[in-house]
């Protein structure tokens, strides 16, 4: 699987400042307007090049793998030190950078980009490609995603846990915090207060799926997804707002890649009627008193609402897995 590291540049020198500048800058032109102001020939390759998956407000400039290399000095200014092609430096220069993750141990380079960040600092995304060994599992783990609590786990051996119960406290907040600015028109405090949230949410997203990727690999619990479907179509009509931003798809990737990069196997099952059925007699015959309420008329419990979904999720991969058929379906790994 493909594995991206962040990485800072650190302690460049003015001239290697200045070489990196005139390679970037001169990529922005060639890349907005094809005009060439003499960067080095293979950048140039970049032309027609997707980069649809980063967005960037600058194209980034790609560090071709075959032209790079990547050294470890434990005991220089900076642990690590890539070589970067130049036009302006023969052989190209060797810049240091630190990791904000964990260097994969056997990864093979690929394709890099360079980067530069608001401050206008230089930034590595370095992609690796990494082998990981998937983990025989014994157990499941089913994730109900939801807009009360984010995500509600529960696995077989009988663990439950509530994650992400404070995401409409964020929201209420901003949503608060937002309307009081725009009444007072400053736009430009509401824009910075917009990107906070959007970085606390996703602070609160990489917690998350890190907790329920952490809980699956200690129990050896494979992770079943619901496929959500006609979330929207809830009647909460006061929270659309809030129901409307959450970001149920970035959470589902942040735990995919988790837990690939860790060899867990991530599986995906219909979810429709998890939130109606009643995981104890599977009777349909239910009610929700309230949001977060579940009661079944059949057999007369009461239990929490999110985490009987989550319990019928994991139910169902049960049944499928056990049926040749189905499984077939359900081991078609998410995609
Ligand atoms: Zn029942």
């Amino acid at each position: 699987m493909k594995v991206t590291v962040c990485c800072g540049i650190v302690s460049l020198t003015p001239f290697k400042r200045e070489v990196l500048d005139f390679e970037y800058n001169g990529f922005q032109n060639w890349m907005t307007f094809g005009i060439d102001k003499g960067i080095y020939s293979s950048y140039k390759a970049a032309k027609g090049w997707q980069f649809k998956k980063i967005k960037y407000k600058e194209y980034p400039l790609v560090l071709w793998s075959k032209l790079t290399k990547i050294d470890y000095k434990p005991n220089s200014v900076a642990p690590y030190w890539i070589r970067i092609r130049t036009k302006l430096k023969r052989g190209g220069i060797w810049v240091g950078f630190k990791t904000k993750q964990e260097m994969p141990k056997n990864g093979k380079l690929l394709d890099s980009f360079l980067t530069k960040n608001n401050k206008g600092n230089y930034e590595l995304r370095l992609i690796f490609d990494i082998f990981t060994k998937q983990i025989h599992t014994l157990n499941i783990l089913a994730v109900d995603i939801g807009d009360k609590r984010l995500a509600t786990v529960c696995d077989s051996l009988g663990n439950k846990r509530f994650l992400g119960t404070e995401i409409r406290k964020i929201r209420t907040h901003y949503l608060w915090l937002r309307r009081r600015l725009g009444n007072k028109k400053l736009l430009k405090k509401l824009k910075s207060v917009g990107n906070k949230e959007k970085r606390v949410i996703n602070q609160l997203l990489h917690r998350i799926s890190k907790e329920i990727v952490t809980m699956a690999l200690k129990n050896k619990c494979c992770i079943v997804l619901g496929e959500l479907k006609g979330i929207r179509k809830k009647s909460y009509k006061k929270l659309n707002r809030i129901i409307f931003k959450i970001p149920y798809y970035k959470l589902i990737s942040y735990i995919k890649y988790k837990a690939e990069k860790l060899g867990i196997q991530v599986y995906k099952i219909n979810e429709s009627m998890t939130s109606k059925t009643c995981h104890k007699c599977g009777s349909t015959k239910t009610k929700r008193p309230s949001q977060s309420l579940f009661k079944c008329s059949s057999c007369n419990i009461e239990y929490n609402a999110d985490l009987n979904s989550a319990i019928n999720i994991m139910n169902r991969f049960k049944d499928y897995t056990s049926s040749n058929r189905a499984s077939a379906y359900a081991l078609n790994s998410f995609t």
